[in-house]
């Protein structure tokens, strides 16, 4: 007999991580991910391997020096802070603390995949309300979805998979609509390559609104995306329950001090975020010239609903050099990366439009 695992775990969809380019193969950029594509910077790197020196040690567990640099950032408390592995890993937490089996976590679909899993490995059920025609949040929908059983929230803003945003009218709205004793996360993992100026910071939301989270990772602009590093704002007690929900020692001294880095050299980081923001719009333009439907994208990628299409138009990239992320049967998300890399997915996607 082998041993009882719980039965929440049958049929948890496994997360799929983004196909690494191949060494050998034709595929030399990796698109699939979302990452950054500029290398660490060198101050960063520097941190890194002072704090490599001493890994015989365990790191420091309240991320002392992090916390306080994020309060400075954000003007926040302390004690509205929380880190984890991640923003994936802090998410985990905010479901441990709030749902179990018996209760309901709203999210949209399609949206970032690793909300079915933390859903799921907690026992509680997911409830998955449809995206709009324009593959936008439909806050009415899910304000309606909202029941006794609901203990969480996510918007994704702006979305994974499809760059779409929600604006500060209808987010404020929605909160309104809301009850307090649910807890509503804003995942704003790529806010910093957010232009529209009508999406709202969530940390503005955040101050007036003890019922709502906000997620932030070191993961996408500030590139540390290898170092599992991310946080969330929240009030008490909400911010106390993730602190007790933390694997103890779960973030590196090497991500604490290379975060600390990273939001020292903002600046610089910012410029590289400016860069890409510049290449999301000239692919997203190519896009829409060679006759695409693409949504408007407020994040480092860009989604195409190609449907049955989706495989053969990886199948293009991948042989061309570029992996991209296909979500089978529905369409391919596609990261902005290096210019030859994103030159090399524009062709391939003009070749394969010819072909029609
Ligand atoms: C990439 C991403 C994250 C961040 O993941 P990390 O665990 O911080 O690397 C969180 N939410 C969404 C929607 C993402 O796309």
């Amino acid at each position: 007999m082998s041993p009882k695992l719980r039965p929440v775990l049958d049929g948890i969809p496994t997360y799929k991580p983004g196909k690494p380019a191949a060494a050998d193969g034709p595929a030399a950029y990796k698109l699939s991910s979302n990452e950054n594509p500029y290398p660490p910077l060198p101050g960063v790197m520097e941190q890194v391997a002072a704090a490599a020196g001493a890994f015989n040690r365990y790191p420091d567990m309240a991320c002392t020096g992090l916390m306080n640099e994020l309060s400075e950032r954000f003007g926040v408390p302390v004690s509205h802070l929380a880190t984890g592995t991640g923003s994936v890993g802090v998410a985990q937490q905010l479901i441990q603390a709030t749902s179990g089996p018996g209760d309901e976590v709203i999210y949209a679909w399609r949206s970032f995949e690793a909300y079915p899993i933390i859903t799921q490995i907690s026992g509680a059920t997911s409830v998955q309300v449809p995206l709009t025609p324009g593959e936008v949040h439909d806050l009415d929908a899910m304000a309606e979805a909202v029941t006794d059983r609901t203990r969480l929230i996510f918007v994704c803003n702006p979305n994974n998979p499809t760059g779409t945003v929600v604006h500060r009218a209808e987010l404020e709205r929605f909160l309104d609509r809301v009850p307090s004793d649910v807890l509503v996360v804003l995942d704003e993992a790529y806010k910093e390559f957010i232009r529209d100026v009508r999406v709202p910071d969530g940390l503005e939301l955040y101050r007036s609104r003890p019922n709502v989270a906000v997620l932030r990772t070191f993961s996408k602009a500030y590139g540390l995306a290898g170092l599992r590093v991310g946080f969330a704002v929240a009030h008490e007690p909400v911010a106390a329950a993730l602190r007790k929900t933390a694997v103890p020692f779960g973030v590196s001294q090497i991500a604490q001090d290379a975060a600390v880095a990273s939001l020292r050299a903002e600046d610089e980081l910012l410029g590289r975020v400016g860069s890409l923001v510049c290449e999301r719009t000239r692919v997203y333009e190519a896009l829409l010239k060679q006759g695409w439907t693409v949504p408007e994208t407020q994040a480092n990628f860009v989604w195409m609903r190609l449907g049955d299409r989706t495989a053969d138009f990886a199948a293009a990239c991948e042989e061309a050099g570029v992996v991209i992320r296909p979500f089978s049967g529905e369409g391919v998300r596609v990261t902005i990366g290096e210019c030859e890399a994103n030159d090399i997915f524009l062709h391939t996607a003009e070749a394969f439009r010819a072909r029609l």
